[in-house]
């Protein structure tokens, strides 16, 4: 479904970012894995993604910072040549009640989540807007769309990204570049792994499906848009929440 396209991922060696750059290339995509922290997680992804007979490089890059992001870019449009499709899916949660929450908390869930989508999609977009079906997929949350407690940094990130998703969906349409985001409910992570057992039960209670998501669940909703089957959908968010949010 993506044979010959190059994609991008960030966050690429855990979670629901593995996930995503093994379905591209399980599905076709030579794919770059942008990590920040364990460079044998990067690597094993890698190898993973190599067992698919795609080219598949990593490169570590802390998206939060405006310099270090556009030379990885930089170095990764070098290696690739054109790159077709740009997954922000890094992010990170600081939660805590607002009345307690700090400012170093506060601007370090902006500074990764939502300026870390605004630096990789700025630096991507020349090599991005050459492939002439460009796809941008913004991995938001429904944190973003109905708020939640504890999570006053996250969801205004998350909400950020959503409307930075339809900007950019606006800007870019006259390329042939698609921009979408996916907000994820409850799925199963790292991030999500050290939950109180009384929240994953109340979770599991009252999400419609009565579950929590997979990794895989969300990076099926990834492939299918950015593949030729989503051409005519940009601006869109995508829940993949079990019905948790409508
Ligand atoms: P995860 O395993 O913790 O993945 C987050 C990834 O982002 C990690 O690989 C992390 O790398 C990377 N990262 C963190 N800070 C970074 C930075 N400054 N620069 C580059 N990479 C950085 O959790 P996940 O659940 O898969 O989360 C993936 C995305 O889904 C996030 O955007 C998250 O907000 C979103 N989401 C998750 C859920 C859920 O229930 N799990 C729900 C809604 C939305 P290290 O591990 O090396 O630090």
């Amino acid at each position: 479904m993506l044979k010959g396209k190059t994609a991008v991922i960030t966050g690429a060696s855990t979670g629901i970012g593995k996930e995503i750059a093994l379905k591209m290339a399980e599905n076709g995509a030579n794919v770059a894995i942008i990590y920040i922290g364990d460079e044998g997680l990067a690597i094993d992804v890698k190898k993973q993604a190599e067992g698919f007979g795609v080219k598949a490089e990593v490169y570590e890059c802390n998206v939060a910072n405006f310099d270090i992001s556009k030379s990885v870019c930089e170095r990764i449009a070098s290696d690739f040549g054109t790159v077709d499709i740009l997954v922000n899916n890094a992010g990170i949660i600081r939660d805590g009640l607002l009345l307690r929450m700090s400012e170093a908390d506060f601007d370090a869930v902006i500074d990764v989540n939502l300026k870390g989508v605004f630096n990789m999609t700025k630096h991507m977009s020349r090599s991005i807007m050459r492939s002439g079906s460009g796809r941008i997929i913004n991995i938001a949350s429904v944190s973003g769309i109905m708020g939640n407690v504890g999570q006053a940094n996250y969801s205004a990130s998350k909400a950020g990204v959503i409307g930075l998703t339809k900007t950019t969906a606006k800007e870019f349409a006259g390329k042939k570049v698609t921009c979408n985001a996916i907000a994820p409910g409850f799925i199963v992570s790292d991030m999500t792994a050290n939950l109180p057992q009384a929240v994953v039960d109340h979770a599991n209670n009252t999400i419609p499906l009565k579950r929590m998501g997979t990794a895989t669940e969300v990076a099926n909703a990834a492939v299918f848009l950015a593949s030729d089957m989503s051409s005519y959908i940009t601006g869109e968010v995508i829940k993949v929440d079990g019905g948790m949010c409508m």
